[in-house]
């Protein structure tokens, strides 16, 4: 089989302010669903706050498109804010269904077919392969894989969606539950279904007699097919590298950088210790393979004096302890809900629309307030 393709992500912050500067919306929009469509790889350094939202958003703005030519990017972009703001507001619960029961769940593992690369339609195949060897799938493969997993092979979204995150560079627990979810029906009115002629259109293929080679209506209500069938128990593991306890001026304080912030601007000209935290319970509750371990400690290069420490954020608080007293307040960290356990003071993020706060049922109700922001942004 034709393994995957030339994609890569360099990891110098100017390689990727090049990939900011070289958005095309107008051809984003209308070419974002292929495979092979301009779209930005930008993910994965959105997801690990190396760039903002935000900041993608400003680049667009700068260069004075009509709104129509880029609604369709902002509103791509502001998905991302949309399920990070759910995230905050539903906390751990983010881990089961969001807004009903996933229906027809016959087993709660993972299926051998995908695990493989096996499932014998070759783009999904091709798209697995390139998910093992770069970290990264287009979004439309993502969709389909996940409609293959939960809506044809009946699995519950949340160990093959462990499985999608483990080995993506750009693994964000807030788009990937809640990706997952939206396809499966669980956080969406209805499931999503693929057939192959859907996937043969957008990923330029032209097979046939697949198991996805099926009207809608069959599809909808077909038994597990035998490519499917077997199933597997997933056991991943983050191989963390060994260091040594970080060398602290403890008269200054401490910046906490970490697998969602590695923002090499973030108080840039203070004087300040500064700390890759990778903590093993972190990647334990959220397993991550080691080509992303490995893209993790790379864009952390990009951040002047980082000093990598693996351990946890107790350790650090320790060295901050004098005559019994903890001063927590040098410890400075970003807001994040999956670090809600920070000691010590928090940034805000960057955020495209800071008023769209809270909860949104839905992703429409959400963009019909940002959208109103955004219009008068571009006043
Ligand atoms: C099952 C499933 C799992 C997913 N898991 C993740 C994940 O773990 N991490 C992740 O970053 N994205 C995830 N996504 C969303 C989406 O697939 C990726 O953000 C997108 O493919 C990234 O490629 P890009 O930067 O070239 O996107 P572009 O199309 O160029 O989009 C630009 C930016 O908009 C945002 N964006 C675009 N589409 C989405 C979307 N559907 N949801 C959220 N943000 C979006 C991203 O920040 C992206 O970088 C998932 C989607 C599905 C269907």
């Amino acid at each position: 089989m034709k393994k995957s393709n030339h994609l890569h992500f360099p990891t110098t912050y100017e390689k990727v302010l090049e990939r900011v500067n070289a958005i095309d919306p107008i051809k984003y929009a209308k070419t974002r669903n292929y495979i092979n469509g301009q779209i930005t790889y930008l993910s994965p350094y959105v997801s690990r706050g190396v760039i903002s939202t935000k900041q993608v958003m400003d680049k667009i703005i700068e260069k004075q498109y009509p709104y129509p030519a880029i609604e369709k990017i902002i509103q791509e972009l502001a998905w991302r804010e949309y399920f990070q703001r759910v995230w905050q507001f539903k906390g751990s619960q983010i881990w089961e269904d969001l807004k009903q029961d996933q229906q027809k769940v016959v087993h709660h593992t993972m299926l051998e077919a995908i695990q493989q690369a096996q499932t014998g339609i070759e783009s999904i195949d091709l798209a697995i392969h390139g998910l093992y060897e770069i970290g990264y799938m287009h979004n439309h493969s993502r969709m389909y894989i996940a409609s293959i997993a939960c809506n044809i092979g009946k699995a519950y979204w949340l160990t093959p969606s462990k499985w999608m995150y483990y080995h993506l560079l750009d693994g964000d627990i807030a788009s990937n539950n809640c990706s997952w979810q939206w396809v499966s029906g669980v956080f969406s009115s209805k499931q999503y279904f693929c057939n192959q002629e859907n996937i043969n259109k957008y990923t330029f293929s032209k097979q046939q007699n697949t198991f996805l080679d099926k009207p809608y209506e069959q599809l909808i209500n077909m038994d597990i097919p035998n490519a499917l069938r077997d199933t597997t128990k997933l056991d991943l593991k983050t191989n963390l590298p060994t260091s040594n306890t970080p060398n602290i001026d403890t008269e200054i304080p401490t910046l906490i950088y970490n697998s969602y912030n590695l923002d090499p601007y973030w108080r840039k000209d203070e004087n300040v210790n500064r700390v890759l935290l990778l903590e093993p319970s972190h990647f334990n509750q959220y397993p991550v393979s080691d080509k992303v371990i490995q893209f993790i400690i790379d864009l952390s290069k990009n951040i002047e004096g980082i000093q990598i420490f693996v351990g946890e954020i107790e350790e650090i608080k320790k060295l901050y302890k004098t005559d019994n007293l903890w001063d927590d307040q040098k410890i400075i960290s970003k807001e994040h809900p999956a670090f809600t356990y920070y000691l010590g003071i928090k940034d805000q993020r960057d955020w495209m629309f800071p008023e769209v706060t809270g909860y949104y049922p839905s992703f429409f109700s959400f963009w019909k307030k940002a959208e109103r922001s955004f219009r008068k942004l571009l006043k």
